[in-house]
């Protein structure tokens, strides 16, 4: 292909994307797909002959689209944001199109800096501690990672070589085998997949230990736990607290929990995968307590700060602790400016060797919107959310199940478990909005979460009618069926309930 067919098949392919962005609200969330239905579309080998690129996006249209789910929709309020915006777009082609790898500062000295640059901003921005600064006096740095489960890995491996080393140094008589056959992690039980994920893969078992009611895990049961492995010969490594759960938005308690790793030695970890958006509001400012005494933490950018997957800052309070642990040399990777003016090697800091320039899709993002804008954003979903939280309380039929938490609303309507089933799969059939439902305590609720590049409080009114009316259809049907068998008498709780709800209403 030459410049000009290039220069070509790129603005066809940016007014592809705009078209795409600007109608996904006329396209159903979900799509309307069978398994292998796009196998069976396509050669089953590479074409031998080159195609031209409109043949490609032709199919990009009538095949692969059809059978996508529409993340970008307003319409999307499942699972939590994958957020986007131009700024991150555009980042993401001129990284493809300038096409760097910075695994070291000399692979690409611009690289590096524009990280150690946007990390800097982006703490700031979020008002972290200074010692998390790349310009700070001590050994703290932000790094790109590219989602939250590496960022968790990253801090799990260190944490276990760090206790490993300080472990044998003051007990030389055990082996290297024996104090890595003791090591014990800790998190809650409400805590993401990924880190009981990081606990398989580092080789050292995550006790899950049992947060409050309220979903909270806090120093006390953390303190029980690690006395119960102290006394049974086991050592305490690291707690992955996090701040924003998946199901619930729940956030640990930072404050007891760093007060009980600061006494037994423990690294402190936080995973703000979601909410750590919210660091950057006054009004948030709660969220931020105790903070300045954990080890690590995590926050994706791709989840609330506008820039598209993949994207996850970490920071570490001292950078050292990973890179000794990472740290493996070839004669290939040294460059004569290594470990000076606390430039770093990034590739130290990572699972790979190999990394993107993501800071180029943050930088520019971060300039196309400005700090009012990134705000404007964490704002705008809190307020959406409330709106929903408000339609749910004013509808008898329904329950919040949680406190509203930033963009999530955890609620259900009222009965047992299989209206809320029901409800969902209805919904998932019509495939208008895409939820998705979770647990507690055998309870099962539906979680819904503002999400999409550009929602407005008529989105909400969308999902709010489709939901609500979902449920009349489906009490309707099941009051007309027990009529007709005249097994009134045999409605089950759930439906007794709202069918009484509803009647009143009528
Ligand atoms: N941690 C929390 C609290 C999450 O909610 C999620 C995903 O939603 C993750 C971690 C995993 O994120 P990633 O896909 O970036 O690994």
């Amino acid at each position: 292909m030459d410049f000009d067919e290039f220069r070509e098949f790129g603005h066809a392919s940016i007014e592809f994307i705009i078209n795409y962005l600007s109608s996904i609200r006329e396209r159903n969330v979900l799509p309307n797909a069978v398994p292998y239905a796009v196998v069976n579309q396509l050669p089953k080998e590479i074409p031998e002959q080159p195609e031209h690129w409109r043949e490609v996006l032709k199919d990009l249209e009538s095949i692969i689209l059809p059978g996508l789910t529409h993340w970008q929709s307003p319409y999307f309020n499942a699972f939590y944001p994958s957020s986007s915006s131009a700024g991150s777009i555009i980042g993401e082609l001129l990284i493809a199109g300038i096409g760097v790898l910075g695994f070291s500062w000399i692979c690409s000295p611009a690289c590096t800096e524009l990280e150690v640059v946007v990390m800097d901003w982006l703490a700031k921005f979020l008002k972290l501690p200074e010692h998390f600064l790349h310009a700070s006096e001590g050994p703290g740095g932000g790094v790109i990672q590219g989602s939250a489960s590496e960022a968790v890995l990253v801090a799990v491996l260190a944490a276990r070589e760090q206790a490993v080393v300080s472990y044998r140094e003051s007990h030389p008589e055990l082996s290297e085998s024996e104090v890595r056959g003791r090591l014990v992690a800790y998190s809650s039980d409400q805590s993401n997949s990924c880190i009981e994920k990081a606990g398989v893969l580092a080789a050292m078992p995550i006790r899950l230990l049992p947060a409050g009611e309220d979903l909270v895990l806090r120093g006390e049961t953390l303190k029980k736990a690690i006395e119960e492995d102290v006394a049974s010969g086991r050592i305490p490594v690291i707690c992955i607290a996090t701040l924003g759960t998946t199901g619930t938005c729940a956030y640990d308690d930072i404050e007891t929990l760093s007060t009980v790793c600061e006494e037994f030695k423990v690294w402190l970890h936080v995973d703000a995968a979601y909410a750590g958006g919210a660091f950057a509001l006054e009004e948030c400012s709660d969220l931020r307590k105790g903070l300045d005494r954990v080890d690590s933490l995590n926050f994706n950018l791709h989840k609330f700060m506008l820039v598209n997957f993949d994207c996850s800052a970490m920071w570490l309070r001292d950078a050292n602790k990973v890179v000794d642990s990472f740290n493996v040399d070839r004669i290939y990777l040294k460059h004569k400016h290594e470990g000076q003016s606390q430039i770093p090697d990034f590739r130290h800091w990572q699972i790979p060797l190999g990394r993107r320039f993501r800071a180029l899709k943050v930088w520019i993002t971060f300039r196309t919107l400005g700090a009012e804008g990134l705000r404007n954003h964490v704002r705008k979903h809190i307020e959406l959310a409330k709106q929903f939280e408000e339609l749910v309380t004013k509808d008898s039929r329904f329950e919040l199940v949680a406190p509203r938490a930033l963009g999530l609303v955890c609620f259900r309507p009222k009965g047992d478990n299989e209206i809320t089933a029901q409800l969902l799969h209805r919904l998932m059939e019509r495939k208008k909005i895409y939820m998705v439902k979770a647990e507690h305590a055998g309870r099962q609720f539906l979680r819904f979460v503002v999400c999409g590049m550009d929602s407005k409080p008529s989105d909400i009114e969308f999902a709010w009618t489709e939901i609500e009316s979902q449920l009349t259809a489906l009490l309707t049907e099941q009051s007309l069926a027990a009529r007709k068998t005249g097994n009134v008498a045999d409605l089950t709780q759930h439906f007794k309930i709202h069918l009484n709800d509803h009647e009143k209403s009528q």
